[in-house]
């Protein structure tokens, strides 16, 4: 286990950024490490062991009942968010779970401030959340497409030229008010690039068990890549801290994604040195009374 751990360590490490240093051109999307293709069944291998693992330090999370655990991935279209969840929360109860996807705001939600439909989906202490999207694409899409936020009601006057970096302000106070809260918080993103999108999208056209994926406005979004390249550069540089770490995880080789998705989960969940809650004398007393009477039949003496 503690060698699992330290491996989940170095392969989460270096795709972890904490910090406004990030640049998105430092990453490559087709990063696998020291890996190759040929590497893929060890891959897959260590990737059940991971499971496994993770589905162990989940089960003392939830009996701790102590700590949350947030985890929201962010991604252009097709980058293998809903295959990275499937996989890496394979071998977990799902009683310990709890997914939420967000979607175009509805009119009720556009009545309230932008964090508040995701404050309901907060993870209850021993609890794993995943955001599929998250608030995060208030800074993204909602940045690319000006048009969306003039459609958010706001008081015309609280819409300045400062209101990115006003919600990355607010995004980074958030988190840190989580964190100290008990909520730990890891952020991917899953990095494709635009030739591995169109690839992926060509897939989807043809192959006609993929083509309920397939939206032609999807396809249309791809003029504003170079828009939402740079809108996810500013928001990682912005909201990187260590309280709230980003995850910038390769997202060319699915096997490789999973891999590194599920190390930095492996890697936040070993770092709280979680234990089964400590049982007291007299529960101690009463589990061996308890066991007296289901051997012999008698009953509880009073
Ligand atoms: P996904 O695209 O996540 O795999 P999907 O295709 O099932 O899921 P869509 O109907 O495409 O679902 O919903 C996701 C869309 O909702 C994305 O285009 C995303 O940008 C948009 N969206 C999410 N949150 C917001 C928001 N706060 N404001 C505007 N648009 C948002
Ligand atoms: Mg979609």
């Amino acid at each position: 286990m503690k060698r699992l751990i330290k491996d989940a360590r170095k392969v989460a490490k270096p795709f972890r950024v904490t910090d406004d240093s990030f640049r998105l051109k430092d990453f490559d999307p087709g990063d696998t490490l020291q890996f190759t293709s040929e590497d893929k069944p060890r891959a897959r291998e260590a990737l059940a062991t991971g499971i496994a693992l993770l589905a162990e330090l989940q089960d003392m999370l939830y009996a701790q009942d102590g700590w949350a655990v947030l985890l929201m991935f962010q991604a252009m279209d097709a980058a293998g968010k809903d295959g990275a969840i499937k996989h890496v929360m394979s071998g977990i109860n799902p009683q310990g779970c709890q997914v939420y996807s967000f979607k175009s705001p509805t009119s009720e939600d556009l009545d309230h401030d932008y964090l508040w439909r995701c404050l309901k989906c907060l993870p209850e202490r021993g609890r794993i959340g995943i955001f599929n999207r998250s608030y995060y694409e208030e800074t993204l899409v909602v940045r690319v497409h000006r048009e969306i936020l003039e459609k958010q009601k706001l008081p015309p006057e609280l819409v300045t030229k400062d209101i990115w970096k006003e919600r990355f302000q607010d995004i980074r106070s958030f988190e840190r008010y989580l964190a100290r809260n008990g909520v730990v918080i890891l952020k991917f993103f899953l990095h494709v690039s635009n030739k591995e999108q169109k690839k992926r999208f060509l897939e989807r056209i043809e192959q006609p068990e993929k083509n309920w994926k397939f939206s032609a406005n999807d396809a249309r979004e791809r003029e504003y890549w170079d828009d939402y390249m740079e809108a996810y550069e500013d928001t990682i540089r912005n909201t990187a801290t260590q309280v709230a770490p980003w995850y910038v995880v390769p997202a060319e080789n699915k096997w490789f994604t999973r891999v590194v998705v599920a190390a930095a989960v492996i890697d936040a969940l070993a770092a709280l040195d979680l234990k089964y809650p400590k049982v007291s004398d007299s529960k101690l007393k009463e589990l061996a009374a308890a066991k007296r009477v289901l051997q012999t039949g008698k009953k509880h003496r009073r």
